[in-house]
């Protein structure tokens, strides 16, 4: 996350994200006081012209990614610090950003002021748009990486605690890593395999103890009887002694959308849906008669 601000990152576009948030500490830029600051340094950025600046600006700011603003600046081949939030770069940041963050003659300098997750967020979105736009997306590879130690928990945007993806996953540590620990800093046996950017195939351990599964629960806002009646199914399966498990699920049609060259989903299932979710070729959803549903032991009072 801290890298690609993303937990499916597309390894064929170069660049990364780092924070530069020490380095605006005492910085008279009034965007940047006291906020998380994340920085994409694109080597041979300088090239662009102010119209690419202002347009990834226009990007940022955009309903969808939701930045304040996009500041940027460009390194020169004689290494002046030059354009846009030029001024606020004082000699100490310069060497800072060309010896520790990597910048170079001809760099350009992308920063996104923001609160962390926000800023992180964005920063991500700046990153495949650049990539895309510069044309630095590798072609005709395919690279791979597994994502592992997804958090078991995570706020709510209401300071609430809550299950960060699946709830039935073994956290690290088991029950004494529920009872001892800040769940913020807890991990879950959970992992994605990524592919271009794209998830393959998801899974976990499961968290097969009810013990475990009950304070899981519990530290999410659940009681016992709400797991007894939501989950009744898991948890009574549990209760005949099941053994430790793990599984993924695979999604064959996005590997073969891959190998299809297709950025498009659609392209590769023989009969997608339209907008509406209905199957043409099938007619379905449709009605079906009392006759069918009594075949089926489905009751209706309709
Ligand atoms: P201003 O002082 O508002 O003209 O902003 C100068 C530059 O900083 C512009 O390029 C803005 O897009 C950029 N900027 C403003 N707020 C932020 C922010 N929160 N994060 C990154 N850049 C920003």
């Amino acid at each position: 996350m801290e890298k690609y601000g993303i937990d499916k990152p597309d390894l064929r576009n170069p660049l990364i994200i780092q924070d530069a948030t020490e380095l605006f500490e005492n910085t008279e830029f009034n965007a940047f006081k006291d906020k998380t600051i994340k920085i994409i340094v694109v080597p041979n950025g300088a090239e662009q012209g102010r119209k690419f600046f202002d347009k990834m600006g226009e990007f940022a700011m955009s309903e969808e990614v939701g930045a304040k603003g996009l500041a940027w600046t460009k390194i020169t081949a004689e290494k002046q610090v030059e354009g846009g939030i030029a001024k606020f770069i004082t000699e100490d940041i310069k060497e800072k950003l060309i010896n520790q963050f990597g910048a170079k003659e001809n760099s350009a300098i992308f920063f996104i002021a923001d609160e962390f997750k926000k800023a992180q967020k964005i920063a991500g979105l700046v990153r495949i748009e650049l990539g895309k736009r510069l044309d630095l997306i590798e072609k005709n590879v395919y690279k791979f990486c597994f994502i592992v130690d997804f958090p078991m928990y995570e706020l709510t945007d209401d300071g609430k605690i809550d299950f960060g993806h699946n709830p039935f996953s073994m956290p690290h540590g088991g029950l004494e890593a529920l009872n001892t620990q800040n769940p913020l800093d807890i991990v879950a046996y959970q992992f994605d395999w990524v592919c271009n950017g794209y998830e393959m195939a998801s899974g976990a351990v499961r968290n097969h103890d009810p013990e475990i599964m009950v304070k899981a629960f519990e530290i999410a806002g659940y009681t016992k009887e709400d797991v007894e009646t939501r989950f009744g199914a898991l948890f009574n399966a549990f209760q005949y002694g099941t053994p430790p498990h793990a599984g993924a699920a695979p999604g064959i049609d996005r590997m073969v959308m891959l190998i299809a060259d297709s950025t498009n989903i659609r392209e590769v299932i023989a009969f997608p849906k339209n907008k509406k979710a209905r199957d043409l070729l099938m007619r379905a959803p449709s009605k079906v008669s009392e006759e069918q549903l009594k075949e089926v032991h489905i009751v209706t009072n309709l």
